[in-house]
This record gives C-alpha cells, structure tokens and sequence, in this order.
C-alpha cells in the first residue's frame, strides 16, 4: 500500500507547497511511490485518511489554530515544512508590533474582518514529528525526507552550521568584506546558498543550539571584534519567535 500523504497550508505564501510542485523530474517518481489524497493547490479531491501530512505557514489567526489541531489529528506523521512553520517565520514580525497598528495598515477599515493572534511555529500548538526548514524549504531535502520514510531510514537536519558548507565551496567569508552574516549560527542544509550568491545568510533554517551560539559568540568577537547581540541584531526577520531559546 502507497502512503497517503496531504500538503496543507496555513498562514504563510504556500511558496513551500509550491516548491513540491516545481519538483519537476522527481515529482513523478515521487506519486509513484505515494498517493497525495488531500492538496488544495494541486487537486480538487480531499480525503482526511493521511499518514503523513506536510504543512507550511505559520499559526498566526484563530482559523489557523483550529486547522492544525484537525492536521494533527489526521495525520499520522506529521511534518513542518518552511520557516514559518519550523520558526513561526516572518509572520513573527508582527508579534513586535502593537495589534491595533499592523491590523490598521495591513487592513484598513477592514481590519475587523480579518481576526488575528500572535504568530507561531506548528510545535507550539501541536506535536510535530518532523521539520523541514527555510524559506521556501530545500526541496532537496524534501525528497530526502520522502525517501527515508519510504525505506524506513532514519531522518535527522544537519546539526552544522551554514559556515560549514560556506566553507566547502570556496566561498570567501563575508566578514572579511566587513558584512555580518548569520551563517555562524544557522542550520545548514541549504548548500550554504546565499553567501555563495554574495548574500549575507539571514538564517531561515533557524538557528543551532546554545553551544553553537555560544561557541560562534567567543570565534566572532576574536576574529572580527564582532559581538553576538550584533550578528543577532538580523535574526528577528526569521527568528522573533526563537528569541525566547536565546541565552
Ligand atoms: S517559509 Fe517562506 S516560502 Fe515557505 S510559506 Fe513561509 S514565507 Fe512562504
Ligand atoms: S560568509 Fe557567512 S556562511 Fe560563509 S563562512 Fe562567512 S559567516 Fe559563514
Ligand atoms: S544561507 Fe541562510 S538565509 Fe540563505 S537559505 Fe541558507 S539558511 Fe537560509
């Protein structure tokens, strides 16, 4: 029997569900050895009998709340996927602003219409087994989630950071063009992409754990007089809502 698998989305740009889509070549080798029965943007059937269910956006209005706690319940297995999701994401921007002021200007005279709460990562209001973060997530490491649940192998993030695969490729350290980058704290996974374009990293895979942040603390004030509330100073577009885990 094929898993039945669902993609859902909550409040976010459903760029992650998009990225399925655009899985192209691999997508077809993928509905061959699952059946999706529950995707808004790809199909019109909806079956609420699920083994893994993938969701991305961030629970942010009470629509959203209620709407997880139904994922949850369907699902089996259930998997993150994004930052908004992962992280709470960029929608945890707005937990820094006061209400009445986002709701007028996102919203106008409308504001009412359009109910909201703090936003959040999936794992604050339900059980997730899985994450797949960044934004939009790493399809790559989608499809190597989808293979590890098929053969039964485990699946486990890199605990790395993005400086790691920064490294590998060559890429010269933006802070030695004076540029603060989060790839010293941040999860790679994602080919250490942006500093390879010339980007600083802005640590949409969220950031490692306290050993890490510390350890890039101590490196970066030695090497580049530069202090972790500075590199930490670029976290809150995708991180607001992981500043509560920071020392
Ligand atoms: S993580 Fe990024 S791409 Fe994915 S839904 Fe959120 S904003 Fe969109
Ligand atoms: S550019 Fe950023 S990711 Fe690359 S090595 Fe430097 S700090 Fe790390
Ligand atoms: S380099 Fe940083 S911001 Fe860019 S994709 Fe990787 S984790 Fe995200």
């Amino acid at each position: 029997m094929k898993p039945k698998i669902a993609i859902f989305s909550l409040t976010g740009c459903e760029g992650c569900s998009l990225a399925i889509l655009e899985l192209e070549d691999q997508l077809l080798d993928i509905l061959g050895a699952v059946e999706i029965v529950n995707f808004r943007e790809g199909m019109t059937e909806r079956s609420w009998d699920i083994d893994i269910g993938f969701v991305d956006g961030a629970v942010s209005t009470p629509e959203d709340e209620k709407e997880i706690i139904r994922f949850r319940e369907s699902c089996k297995t259930l998997v993150a996927i994004g930052s908004c999701a992962c992280l709470g994401g960029i929608n945890t921007l707005k937990n820094y602003q006061p209400e009445d002021e986002y709701r007028r200007y996102v919203y106008g005279d409308k504001a009412i219409w359009f109910p909201t709460i703090a936003a959040r990562a999936l794992s604050a209001v339900v059980k997730v087994d899985y994450e797949l973060p960044g934004c939009p997530m790493i399809k790559e490491e989608f499809v190597r989630f989808v293979k590890c649940m098929l053969t039964g192998r485990p699946f486990e993030l890199p605990d790395y950071a993005v400086c790691v695969e920064c490294k590998k490729k060559g890429n010269l350290c933006l802070y030695e063009k004076g540029v603060i980058c989060l790839g010293p704290v941040t999860r790679a996974g994602c080919d250490a992409i942006c500093p390879s374009f010339g980007s600083k990293c802005e640590g949409c895979r969220g950031i490692l754990g306290h050993e890490a942040l510390c350890a890039a603390g101590v490196n970066l004030r030695e090497q580049y007089d530069v202090s972790l509330d500075d590199v930490l100073a670029d976290f809150r577009l995708f991180g607001a809502y992981q500043e509560k885990d920071l020392p």
